[in-house]
């Protein structure tokens, strides 16, 4: 991983959200433009499973003046949760990454094909080309088909889609054997990234059960955890960061889990989530020391 330009850290930091070739609305373009205009130095493009954005996101990036780091969010499993692992400055063109893409592809095309059967059947008919046609492009996954559900006038909004036929315990529900956690950390450590925990909030687990997530993850070898996802609430901030402390106790790993950030941009309207929205506090150690430090090492190496 090269060192960051000493601009990248000028301004604020975003290290996770999604553009059209995922489920996000704006183009890779657009979106770096808004973080450009959001005051965003260093901006990590994260779609779901895929890196197809990156290209775009790169030649925007130089233009505007500003630092892109490669990422990816890929679909993983702990046990049968599944949880989403983000991988930060990964190689796009590396075939570990190709490969560990290709084989998430298959899982979502067969994902979309059971869940629209399963729409079908309820008389939703059209849902896997609907579906498809929002998708473009892109990766195809269930907002696609809560918007589509949307469009065609079954439900009122992606809100009340997810809520009915898609959201956990509904009819489009359906399991994914996604990549175990370990293999995961795996697959982003041989494209050459940091492996990051994303949201660890938004699984809806407890907090000792979250404990346990983070001290296995950590011991697999994953480097952060994401302390702030989106506009988040100080008292849970603080209980991630509790957890955080405990689980790198838990492993004989070299290091304590690092502290990464990022808003999960997905569309304009959601303040929530707008890029930058998120920065890490002063006192914590964030997960681009660990680029820095490693470049620091090679420049010693050399000598
Ligand atoms: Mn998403
Ligand atoms: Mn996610
Ligand atoms: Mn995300």
């Amino acid at each position: 991983m090269k060192a960051l330009p000493p601009t990248a850290l000028t301004g604020l930091v975003d290290l996770h959200c999604h553009s059209t070739a995922s489920d996000g609305i704006l183009s890779p373009a657009q979106l770096v433009s808004r973080a450009k205009s959001r005051g965003v130095s260093l901006l990590s493009l994260t779609d779901h499973d895929t890196v197809a954005g990156i290209p775009e996101a790169q030649t925007a990036a130089r233009e505007a003046g500003i630092t892109l780091l490669p990422g990816i969010e890929f679909s993983s499993r702990w046990g049968k949760q599944q949880v989403h692992l983000v991988g930060l400055g990964v190689d796009p063109e590396s075939v570990a990454l190709q490969h560990a893409i290709q084989k998430r592809d298959q899982l979502r095309a067969e994902r979309g094909e059971r869940i629209a059967a399963r729409l079908e059947k309820r008389g939703f008919t059209g849902a896997l080309d609907g579906a498809r046609r929002l998708a473009g492009d892109g990766v195809l996954g269930r907002p696609h088909f809560a918007r589509w559900l949307a469009e065609a006038g079954h439900v009122e909004d992606t809100a009340r889609a997810f809520k009915r036929y898609l959201g956990a315990g509904k009819c489009g529900d359906v399991t994914v054997e996604w990549p175990q956690l370990e293999q995961t950390v795996a697959e982003i450590h041989s494209a050459g990234g940091m492996a990051v925990l994303a949201h660890p909030l938004k699984y809806g687990m407890t907090r000792t059960r979250l404990l346990r997530l983070m001290t296995e993850f950590h011991g697999a070898g994953g480097d952060a955890v994401e302390l702030l996802s989106g506009r988040q609430n100080p008292v849970q901030t603080r209980e991630v960061a509790q957890l955080m402390a405990k689980a790198s106790a838990a492993t004989d790993a070299p290091q304590a889990l690092r502290c990464s950030v990022g808003s999960d941009f997905h569309q304009p309207d959601q303040p929530w989530r707008e890029l930058g929205c998120a920065q890490l506090p002063a006192d914590v150690e964030p997960v681009w020391n660990l680029w820095q430090t490693s470049a620091n090492e090679t420049a010693a190496t050399r000598d």
